[in-house]
């Protein structure tokens, strides 16, 4: 299966970009956001995903294929992270509404990564992700 990890590649093709992640690392959505943070603020919540198991955030993502996952370990994967990182406990899990929202995000991550080729560079701004091409490319 395709699943969204952490890359530095490409860094620097924004001015405000920051990858504190390890290589390679699965990344996920942030849970929370700031209130009323713009994309491009000095927070960088709104343009960046985090490090499901070094739990810093990165500016840059890659689509990769993990031969040896399947969803049912992803999802597991993406819960132990957050739960790691404070966000859930393992009985919140078992609340029927956490676990739907879970399940949620983890549906969003595998649609988001089946749907962009192994190797693609992904970007986030805002709610949406999408394929990281050179600024001022889209001008040319
Ligand atoms: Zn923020």
């Amino acid at each position: 299966m395709n699943v969204l990890v952490a890359t530095s590649l490409t860094q620097g093709w924004r001015d405000n970009d920051f990858c504190w992640t390890v290589e390679d690392e699965l990344v996920v959505f942030s849970p929370l956001d700031c209130e009323g943070g713009s994309i491009d603020d000095g927070c960088g919540c709104r343009r960046s995903m985090a490090g499901v198991a070094s739990h810093r955030a990165t500016t840059t993502i890659k689509v990769a294929h993990r031969e040896q996952l399947d969803p049912n370990t992803y999802f597991t994967l993406i819960c132990e992270g957050l739960r790691d990182q404070g966000y859930v406990t393992r009985e919140l899990m078992t609340n029927r509404d956490v676990n739907a929202w879970l399940h949620g995000l983890t549906d969003d991550l595998m649609h988001l990564a089946a749907g962009f080729g192994v190797g693609t560079v992904l970007e986030r701004r805002g709610d949406i992700v999408m394929v990281r091409r050179p600024l001022g490319a889209e001008a040319r």
